[in-house]
């Protein structure tokens, strides 16, 4: 197909993404136990810092080609005049790489519309009010369902129902509340928009599945941490409002981009148990902050050599996105 000059890029863009993201998703893939294995070792924060990374990695890196890599070296050393075809494989390329777009774009739209409901029946429902021993203000929906939960993306907003302010000591709902401000503080809402945002390695088929179950645990081990503080008695205090949640019966059905107190069942034994047993958690090990510096380190020296060896790079670059056109 003879295409003009801005098609053939968009073009080349779409199947850059997808031949990268492609290969980096197999390798995180295959990589993926090992890294969970990783993330036992370290805090409940880190280890869930470093498997949202490795899960956006792929993605990050498809775009980073594209922006980085095939953009500039396009621009730079593709002439205008020519008029050369998009090579059947690249097309090939371009109509996987829009497909897995178009699945993560819907299952983003889904979420929102979920969401946009919920919030719809939440101002029917419910209204501002200050929570006791809490300066921000929450809505409380006048309702007898088990609803503890931070909605909201750029402003997450906490959500409570009467039922569960009536079920809940003082002592749990200030610890509960803690929970959930630790999710806001960590934007855990916004990387659960990126994680449906980022589209699989093949269309239709969500890999590292376990690596997103992985986060979300460990998400949730965090803001128990630090809704914890370290105090024992709010440790037992957590886990009895869990439990006492728990047993209030199901909640209303939320979307992915929510985070719940009580979210996913199967999670909520090893929650409780956790606070149960309750192992004072010190402070990350020197050698955990030296190695992140050490990756910080080679992450900016990788940055810095390629900013250096750019026009060769690009050139390179083009050389290979010259087998896409004919
Ligand atoms: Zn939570």
């Amino acid at each position: 197909m003879i295409a003009p000059y801005a098609v053939r890029l968009f073009c080349l863009c779409l199947a850059s993404f997808f031949v990268v993201n492609l290969s980096a998703g197999l390798i995180v893939s295959a990589a993926s136990r090992g890294a969970m294995r990783v993330a036992g070792t370290m805090r409940a924060r880190v280890a869930a810092r470093f498997l949202f990374g490795i899960r956006i990695l792929p993605f990050a890196l498809g775009i980073g080609a594209v922006l980085g890599l095939c953009v500039p070296s396009y621009l730079w050393f593709e002439p205008q005049a020519t008029p050369e075809r998009v090579g059947v494989g690249c097309l090939a390329l371009v109509v996987l790489g829009a497909m897995s777009w178009f699945v993560a774009m819907g299952r983003v739209s889904r979420a929102l519309v979920v969401a946009s409901r919920c919030r719809r029946i939440w101002k029917e429902t419910g209204h501002e009010d200050h929570l006791p021993r809490e300066s921000s203000r929450a809505v409380v929906v006048e309702k007898d369902a088990p609803l503890l939960a931070l909605a909201g993306i750029l402003r997450p907003r906490l959500i409570v129902s009467r039922g569960v302010l009536c079920a809940l000591s003082a002592d749990q709902l200030d610890v509960a509340v803690h929970h959930e401000n630790a999710h806001r503080v960590s934007r855990d809402n916004l990387k659960r928009l990126f994680l449906l945002m980022v589209p699989d390695s093949i269309p239709f088929v969500r890999g590292n599945g376990a690596l997103e179950e992985a986060w979300a645990k460990f998400a949730e081990w965090a803001a128990d941490d630090e809704a914890v503080q370290g105090d024992s008695n709010r440790a037992v205090s957590l886990a009895s409002a869990l439990l006492r949640v728990a047993r209030m019966g199901a909640g209303p059905r939320l979307s992915f981009l929510h985070t719940s107190l009580v979210g996913e069942d199967r999670d909520l034994a090893a929650r409780v148990e956790r606070l149960l047993e309750f192992e004072t958690v010190n402070g990350r090990p020197a050698s955990q902050t030296r190695s992140l510096r050490l990756g910080a380190g080679f992450a900016m020296a990788a940055l810095v050599a390629t900013l250096l060896a750019g026009p060769a790079i690009l050139s390179s670059v083009h050389g290979l996105l010259e087998l896409f056109l004919h």
